[in-house]
Formats: C-alpha cells, structure tokens, sequence
C-alpha cells in the first residue's frame, strides 16, 4: 500500500505503521502558499521517520517548509512523534493541541513518575483481576517511550479558525474517544479531518480510563449529535478507509452503542462488576491483556452511560458493583 496518498486538492495522506493491531495511523500534510501543515505525526519509532521523510521527500518538501504540527488528540498514535517532527523541522515549528489534550499529553506520557498504579487502581475497582493486570507497566514504559522528545505544545481553543490546505476549518471541539479532542471542518468544500471520532469499518473506542473525564459515552453521544448536523462530503479519518457517506456512518455508530447498551444493560443482573459484564461480551482468553483491558473500559464507559440514565444504579464494595436501579422493587 502507498504510504503517501492525494486524497484532495492540496491534501495527502500518510500512512504511518504502528505495532499494534490497528495496523495504520493516518495522518496529513496540508499545502499552503507559504508551506505545509502537518495534522497527527505516529508514533515515535524509525519506522514512522522513515515515511516522514520518504513522503516529505516525494512532494518535494524540505523540512523547514513544514510550517504547523496540528494534533487532534494526545493518544500515542498521534502524539508520539511530534517532538521529533517539531525537531527534525526547524526545532521552533508550533505544535498545537486543544489545551484539554496538552494536560493529558503532559500528565500521561510527561511523568516519568506516573508507573501504572492509576491504571492498575481503576480496573482492580471494576472487577479485573490481579493477574490480569501485570503486564501493564511494562506496555506503559513502551508506549512513553514512543511519545519521546515530548514537543513544546502551543494551545488551540476550540472555535478557532485555522487556515491550512489552501481552506479555512474550524477547530471544533469533539470528545468522548478523548476528552479534549479536536477535528477540523472546512464548510467551503464540506471536508473535515475527523481524528479517531468517526471511523468506518472499526468503531472508535471509547472508555473510562483513569484520566477521564466522567461518562465518556454520554460526551461521545452528544458529539456526534452535534457532528450530524455537518454538511460533510468527505471525511478524513485517523484510521481505516476514508469516509463518503458521513451521516449514515454517524448513525451507524450511534445504533451500534444503543445495541450494545441495552446488551450490557440486560447482563447486569444481581449485582455485578464491570469486568463481569464485559466478559459476555468479549470473549477475554482471545484477547491480550491489552485488548482485555480496553474491553473493560469500553464497557465501563457503557455502565456508566445507563448509571447517568438512571437505568443502572452503582454501589461500592472494595469494588464497584452495577445493579438494575429498579431491581429492588420487582423483587
Ligand atoms: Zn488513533
């Protein structure tokens, strides 16, 4: 596969490999009059250098003609090489991220000291069991690594206008899959650079971390609401194939958490953790302990969602237990 594409006027599209089993991140030079802008980077791992600079060197680009680093959101796969790329650039190339994001940014991969006891404090709360969770201060030793030289983050508020790509878009605010995050609408040709908010072919994860936000799903819910009211002919995603047919995508995601609301809401019966719920859904021994833990989390993030609805009520126990909140009453 082509690792730099054209995928509208002024616009490529590079495709950068990641060691996971979202093969791809995709991320994009925008072409100016008076140079380029670059929106998400990779991870930071030679891989991802190399097809900066094999499709920096295609389209003819030097690095000191590479004038913005945008960010949609602090995730590895987006966030990890912009030190690099703010380096290798002129070492003074703004890097701009929501001020939400460059707080997470800073508080996730910035802190040596941060070691995986959040993260470890939050699953065991749900259910997970001490086995389980081993593995995780290696992966986040990993991942950090990979987010090394953190950039100098210059903020971007939401509502701002950025001209890049020979168009103006708006920053528009876009949480749920990340509290901060941001995609960016051009309304003149109805295009928009979507971050990982709206995907086709895998669903955007969304779940309860340690440094999130309360009630991810709702946020999520809401923010696609509100990006259906875009008019949007084509859509440039942070993973997976572009985007045609934008508000059947939207509604799409949206049917897909209503169906797996009321699954998960039908499984909780007695009182029950989340890593039991979330174990009828996905099947845990196929899965790594990576993959396990971003299925608690999602399906935290759907608890959460019907406890905020009323349909679920939560009590604690050393862990936290989901119960029907009218359960009592049918006896
Ligand atoms: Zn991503």
């Amino acid at each position: 596969m082509e690792s730099c594409v054209n995928v509208a006027p002024g616009i490529y599209q590079v495709r950068l490999p990641l060691p996971f089993a979202l093969r791809i991140v995709n991320c994009y030079l925008l072409q100016d009059d008076t140079g380029w802008t670059i929106v998400d980077s990779g991870l930071n791992r030679s891989e991802s250098q190399v097809v900066w600079q094999s499709a920096c060197a295609m389209l003819q680009i030097r690095p000191a003609d590479i004038t913005r680093i945008v960010l949609t959101h602090f995730h590895p796969d987006h966030y990890g090489l912009a030190g690099w790329l703010q380096e290798w650039t002129s070492g003074e190339t703004p890097v701009y991220m929501s001020p939400r994001e460059a707080e997470l940014a800073s508080e996730v991969w910035g802190r040596a000291d941060r070691g995986p006891e959040p993260m470890a404090a939050l699953f065991s709360s749900h259910g997970v069991p001490k086995e389980r969770l081993e593995s995780m201060a290696v992966e986040l030793g990993r991942l950090r690594r990979m987010t090394l030289p953190h950039p100098c983050v210059t903020h971007l508020e939401p509502g701002t206008t950025l001209h890049m790509g020979g168009r103006a878009f708006q920053a528009i605010y876009a949480p749920g899959h990340s509290d901060g995050q941001l995609v960016f609408y051009s309304p003149d040709d109805r295009l928009i650079l979507c971050g990982d908010q709206v995907l086709i072919k895998i669903t955007p994860h969304i779940g309860l971390w340690p440094e999130s936000e309360p009630d991810p799903l709702g946020r999520y819910l809401n923010s696609l609401h509100a990006l259906a009211d875009l008019d949007v002919q084509l859509g440039l995603p942070g993973h997976g194939p572009l985007i045609h047919d934008w508000q059947t995508r939207l509604a799409e995601l949206e049917h897909h958490h209503a169906l797996r609301l009321e699954q998960m809401g039908a499984l909780v019966r007695g009182g029950v953790t989340g890593y039991t719920v979330g174990r009828q859904v996905f099947d845990f021994d196929k899965l790594t302990p990576h993959e396990m833990r971003f299925a608690v989390a999602e399906t935290v993030a759907h608890l959460e969602l019907l406890v905020a609805r009323e349909r679920l009520r939560r009590t604690y126990d050393g862990v936290w237990i989901y119960h029907q909140a009218v359960e009592d009453t049918r006896g």
